[in-house]
């Protein structure tokens, strides 16, 4: 496991794939990113999934480049389920 300068790890383990993403609700999903996560009370709706909610704080943190693009990407392609992208990120 390598912990990465910008906060969180990578795990680099044969035969995990996917890191138990099947585990968790896309409701969830935004808890995992913990920048996002801080912004979530900000959010004008409690269970907001951050995709097209008018004022929502993670889509306004990604304009303001508070929140990575990268990172945003990553977080549609789980939500989405894009297995392939995720897996795959250019830094
Ligand atoms: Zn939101």
């Amino acid at each position: 496991m390598f912990e990465l300068a910008f906060g969180g790890f990578i795990i680099d383990t044969p035969g995990i794939k996917g890191l138990g993403i099947v585990d968790i609700e896309k409701e969830e999903l935004s808890h995992y990113f913990l920048e996002m996560r801080a912004l979530l009370p900000e959010c004008k709706f409690h269970n907001c999934q951050h995709l097209k909610e008018p004022s929502c704080a993670i889509t306004k943190a990604v304009k303001t480049g508070r929140v990575e693009e990268f990172r945003y990407k990553n977080y549609l392609s789980m939500y989405h389920g894009d297995d392939e992208n995720y897996r795959t990120v250019d830094y």
